[in-house]
């Protein structure tokens, strides 16, 4: 092979004029092979974009055999001259020069022949999935939106702060969590009572794997002023549901001196944000979604960075379930938690738009948020979306360290104490929210279950590869 630079198929795309009549160096993976006695086709692609780049092999320059490891999945390198293409579906297209193979793909033995897997199929073989049409889109996009999380919240000034993985406190009250343990299953160590011996244990006390890193960011943003989290979080929720995974992404904020009405404009602005960075850099993948997943994909997406959201407080929310005279699986009354059809109901038949529900019963709502003068509500704030649901839960946070001291008696949380203590020195008003990443780049891709819009999903009785 020459000695010729390498170039992905996405750089040579953007621009192939530039390349046109000039030998160019790449390599990918077959994504199919036809053709006739005289001239072969293969379809390449090497990731970096949706679109393949067909290369040409002539025949009478390459025999039969010397392509024979050429089938869909092998990885190859080929240099040649690009050239515009005479056929349908393509505007240039490689005159194979010479080429090696890297590897090839048993085509009695490699899953990925033909097209229209199901989602369930593939989800199986979640190892080889990333190399189709549709899990290429999808994790694009979703490094996509990753990178515009950070891009946001940097512009802003806000700091990237690491709240632990591992936590001993049991007060997040989001989810059932994971324990993290070294004792021996098989043979626990006892207390005199009978219980398990924690002091044994590696860190010498109960430890779980985080449902949520809030808690540590309140510390963050009262003395950095505005931070937000981004890493993994993990619940032990039997929910199995198209919404929820057992290991997921979420995006925590959290604002020193933000209000409630901040922290909505700010969630607001945020996904509003997010959803547009999609639009302008991922479209080729996002169009490829709609075509075949989701036909109002892109006005969708569009309707949500254009419209201003709904914002409603609960009572005045469950009012309008009430009277809508629709038969809901679950009640709705007040002081009801609501669920995924209540959200959509508001969102998709009454409002059509995305709707931030707030002032939420307290007795639904963790311990932390800020009471209102009421006595009954907090200022919480659930943002809904159309086909998701609940895509942010956020609020703002009780300051006062005698409410706070009281709703942490009332529920029994102990071991809090530094977490009061930002309330005792130097308290201030301040607010925060959580996004699930995932909840997002479902939204985003219009896939329809979020084990499809992570690499690996971790859900009930499964943790595969
Ligand atoms: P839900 O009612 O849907 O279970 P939640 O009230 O438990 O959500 P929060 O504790 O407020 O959710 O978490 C913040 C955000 O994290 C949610 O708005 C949602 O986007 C996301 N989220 C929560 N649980 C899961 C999960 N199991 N899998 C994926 N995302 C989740
Ligand atoms: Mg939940």
């Amino acid at each position: 092979m020459k000695d010729i630079r390498r170039v992905t198929i996405a750089d040579l795309l953007k621009d192939p004029s530039a390349y046109v009549g000039k030998e160019v160096d790449v390599k990918g993976w077959v994504r199919s092979r036809r053709g006739n006695k005289y001239v072969q086709f293969v379809a390449l692609n090497d990731g970096t974009t949706i679109k393949n780049l067909q290369i040409v092999f002539d025949l009478a320059k390459f025999s039969e055999d010397s392509l024979k490891g050429i089938s869909t999945g092998s990885s190859i390198h080929v240099q040649g001259e690009l050239v515009e293409s005479q056929g349908k579906g393509q505007t240039v297209e490689v005159q194979a020069g010479e080429f090696e193979i890297y590897g090839t793909a048993d085509p009695d033995s490699y899953p990925l022949q033909k097209k229209g897997h199901t989602l369930e199929f593939l989800r199986d073989i979640a190892h080889l999935r990333p190399r189709t049409n549709t899990f290429g889109a999808v994790f694009r996009i979703r490094h996509a939106l990753a990178y515009a999380i950070h891009k946001f919240f940097n512009d802003k000034g806000f700091y990237y702060f690491h709240t632990p993985l591992i936590t001993a406190s049991d007060a997040e009250g989001a989810g059932a969590q994971f324990q993290v343990t070294t004792l021996p299953l098989e043979d626990l160590p006892k207390t005199e009572d009978g219980k398990v011996d924690y002091s044994a244990d590696f860190f010498g006390k109960e430890a779980c794997l985080t449902v949520s890193g809030q808690l540590e960011g309140e510390l963050g943003a009262t003395a950095l002023g505005c931070i937000y989290t981004f890493g993994p979080t993990f619940r032990a929720e039997n929910s199995n549901t198209p919404r929820h995974l057992s290991e997921f992404w979420m995006i925590e904020p959290e604002m020193a001196f933000y209000e409630i009405q901040d922290n909505m404009d700010l969630a607001e602005e945020f996904i509003k944000y997010c959803v547009k960075y999609a639009l302008d850099h991922c479209m080729d993948d996002i169009l490829f979604l709609q075509e075949h997943y989701d036909k109002d994909l892109v006005e969708r997406l569009k309707f949500v960075v254009d419209n201003d959201f709904v914002r409603l407080p609960y009572t005045e929310g469950v009012k309008i379930l009430e009277e809508s005279g629709k038969k809901f699986e679950f009640p709705v009354f007040w002081g009801a938690d609501l669920a995924s059809e209540h959200e959509r109901y508001l969102v998709e038949e009454h409002f059509k738009r995305p709707v931030i529900l707030t002032d939420y019963p307290k007795e639904i709502k963790a311990f932390y948020m800020k009471l209102n003068d009421d006595g009954k509500t907090v200022r919480a704030m659930d943002v809904l979306f159309p086909k998701i649901g609940e895509i942010i839960g956020g609020s703002q946070r009780e300051e006062n360290y005698e409410k706070l001291k009281n709703r942490v008696e009332e529920l029994g949380l102990t071991g809090m104490d530094w977490y009061m203590d930002t309330r005792r020195f130097g308290s201030v008003p301040h607010s925060g929210f959580g996004l699930g990443f995932e909840r997002l780049v479902l939204f985003v891709t219009g896939m329809q279950n979020i084990r499809d819009v992570i690499p690996f999903p971790r859900y009930p009785k499964n943790c595969e590869f």
